[in-house]
């Protein structure tokens, strides 16, 4: 049997110090998972619980590379977020993802109760650092940090998560079907903003490779 056409190119990311790529299957993402991010987004942090949404893995940017600004939009905005990786035997690695938002269209999602897909899975709309074996990584501690310009503009601790990593897999595994590939993007803390073509971005966590894009427009 022959392919109609060429299928899709295999989504791979990076991993630091070996000479091998990790192939994306799907990307799962966190919201609500940092109180003072729930409460600059105007939630009630007693009554809010962490919820999960989905990105497709073609919307995977690779460090290094230019975003093109999204169409129907004035209010593209940045979300830093620590990346776990799966792999065979759970956790593969972590990385550092950048959960670009389409926050009108997320605020107008909301007011209808519609899905979130046009507000946070369209092109280009997962930046992600390359993968480090988690054997040579310890989440404990650890700054999470997103640079516009130079400038700090998101600053946290990834002990302010409401739902450790653990606990993340753990209601997903009850929930989907996690299997080795899969991306799960943590939440993002407190800071949010927007980004205009010209912006450039730099994801960090201690300890792990960044994560670094420009804005064209
Ligand atoms: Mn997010």
């Amino acid at each position: 049997m022959t392919l109609t056409f060429d299928a899709s190119p295999q989504i791979l990311l990076n991993v630091v110090g070996k000479m091998e790529a990790f192939p994306v299957r799907r990307i799962y993402c966190v919201g609500r998972n940092y109180a003072e991010h729930v409460r600059e987004m105007g939630g009630d942090v007693a009554r809010s619980e962490p919820t999960f949404f989905t990105k497709d893995a073609t919307t995977i940017v690779q460090s290094d590379t230019e975003i093109l600004y999204p169409p129907n939009t004035e209010n593209l905005h940045y979300e830093v977020e620590l990346i776990v990786a799966m792999g065979p035997d759970g956790i593969f690695g972590y990385g550092v993802g950048i959960d670009m938002t389409r926050r009108d269209l997320q605020a107008l999602a909301k007011q209808t109760g519609g899905p979130w897909d046009r507000a946070k899975n369209f092109t280009q709309s997962a930046p992600c650092s390359a993968i480090t074996p988690a054997a040579d990584w310890d989440i404990e501690n650890k700054r999470i940090v997103l640079r516009k310009n130079g400038d700090i503009v998101q600053s946290s601790s990834l002990d302010n998560m409401i739902w450790s990593v653990p606990e993340i897999i753990e209601r997903l595994s009850a929930d989907m079907d996690l299997q080795p590939g899969d991306l799960i993007f943590t939440g993002t803390p407190e800071g949010v903003g927007p980004v205009i073509p010209g912006d450039e971005l730099e994801g960090g966590v201690e300890g792990l490779a960044p994560i670094r894009v420009r804005f064209v427009g």
